[in-house]
């Protein structure tokens, strides 16, 4: 009886309570809006320039991140370092498009390179390991399908940010992404067939800005082989053609543009291929370094006062 008592009691307090709480909003959740796609729309590809346990630390402990570190152990693995839901600092400021700052709507992955080395025979480019590009292919696959990246969407730092960046640099190897499906690439025989034509009169500077900015370049628009001109030239030549990419236009360049800049002339991408074991490795053990790396070099320094402007390297 007094347990019933305490109970009636308990349940009266109870309604009392819930009584005094403000009401919730009320939500109704009949009609789904057409117009929506996810937030994600880029991934951005870097190399670390430091080893990798100065990597990890600097993007795990300081204002710049990632989402991704891919590892330069053997066999390499990604540590998962920001969720993909939420906003790494790694892009910086940065166009592509009609889009701006991309920390806000890209992936960003970093991956364990020493980028270049100058001497006196001139700037030496550490290459990427093979195994390195199989788990990045892998990765990019389950991305690209969780969030349906568009080809062209999937890009190096040095795109975004032409006047300042140069990584993944002219070794990273973007062929291999376009034959696994996932970039687009221009088509060879459309390439040779425009070739002649450029060759008997190359464009103008109009010409070469006009095009690389429908590609998606932020470039100049002022008719004139400029110093960023040709900075943009030269990222756009790392990619397509990492042979020459001293930023100077010719006649390759100018059919490749020419074909990039026509649907007809890109070879459509397929469903990436994933294969189960090709699936990449996101182990929590930490695994040693390899300590072949150079000296560190100083990591940037950004402000915390605006995220959506902060990069790693
Ligand atoms: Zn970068």
């Amino acid at each position: 009886m007094k347990k019933l008592l305490l109970t009636v009691l308990f349940t009266a307090f109870a309604a009392l309570l819930a009584g005094c709480a403000a009401p919730g909003p009320k939500i109704d959740t009949t009609y789904v809006a057409r117009g929506q796609s996810d937030r994600i729309k880029f991934v951005i590809v870097h190399y670390t320039v430091g080893n990798l346990p100065s990597s990890l630390k600097t993007l795990t402990e300081e204002v710049v991140s990632s989402h991704y570190l891919l590892t330069d152990t053997d066999p390499p693995f990604f540590y998962a370092l920001v969720d993909e839901s939420r906003q790494a600092n790694h892009a910086g400021v940065s166009n592509w498009k009609n889009y701006t700052l991309l920390n806000g709507s890209s992936i960003g992955i970093e991956i364990v390179n020493p980028g270049f080395k100058d001497t006196p025979e001139g700037r030496l480019w550490y290459p990427f390991q093979p195994a390195q590009i199989d788990q990045l292919i892998a990765l990019l696959g389950q991305i690209v399908a969780r969030h349906h990246i568009a080809p062209e969407n999937i890009l190096g730092h040095n795109e975004i940010a032409p006047q300042r960046k140069e990584d993944p640099g002219p070794l990273f190897p973007w062929k291999r992404l376009a034959d696994a499906g996932l970039i687009a690439w221009p088509d060879a025989g459309r390439v040779a067939a425009q070739l002649p034509q450029y060759l008997a009169q190359l464009p103008d500077p109009a010409w070469f800005q006009k095009k690389l900015a429908l590609h998606g370049y932020a470039v100049p628009q002022n008719g004139q082989f400029d110093k960023a001109t040709q900075n943009v030239i030269a990222v756009f030549q790392t990619k397509f053609r990492p042979a020459k990419f001293d930023g100077q236009p010719d006649a390759e360049t100018a059919a490749l543009l020419d074909v990039l800049t026509t649907p007809a002339g890109v070879v459509p991408t397929a469903a990436p291929a994933m294969p189960a074991a090709t699936a990449p490795s996101l182990p929590s053990q930490p695994q040693p370094s390899t300590p072949s790396q150079p000296p560190v070099p100083p990591q940037p320094q950004p402000s915390a006062a605006n995220p959506a402007a902060v990069e790693s390297h």
